[in-house]
């Protein structure tokens, strides 16, 4: 299975890259939602969260562990994270990513 991500991973389509490993990647939204707003996905093609299993928790554990480091980095105090999962979780790209985003005041409560 390859996707844009994938190919965002392998380098075929550009991004504006902000980390990199073996293992995860993040890069900043196409669409920003706030001021600042990125995505973290990890290198391997796993579809969503519905699709992941035991094997995927170190993982999913590095993934929320590397969005306070890359927010502070990118100057945000707070951050939210939105983890789409499946069409009817208003999932588009079928490659599980983090969105990360803050930096406005005027947040909507939920
Ligand atoms: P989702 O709806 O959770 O699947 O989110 C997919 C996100 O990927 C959207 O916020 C898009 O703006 C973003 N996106 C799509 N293509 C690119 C791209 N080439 N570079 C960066 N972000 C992208
Ligand atoms: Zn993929």
């Amino acid at each position: 299975m390859r996707c844009i991500f994938c190919e965002i991973i392998e380098g075929t389509i550009s991004s504006k890259k902000i980390f990199e490993n073996d293992e995860l990647i993040a890069f900043h939204d196409i669409k920003p939602i706030d001021k600042v707003h990125f995505l973290i996905t990890p290198k391997k093609h796993i579809e969503n969260l519905i699709a992941c299993s035991e094997t995927d928790k170190e993982t999913i554990a590095n993934m929320l562990l590397l969005a306070p480091k890359l927010a502070k980095e990118l100057g945000l105090n707070g951050f939210r994270i939105m983890i789409n999962s499946g069409a009817e979780g208003g999932q588009e790209v079928f490659h599980m990513h983090f969105h990360v985003y803050g930096g406005s005041s005027k947040l909507v409560k939920i």
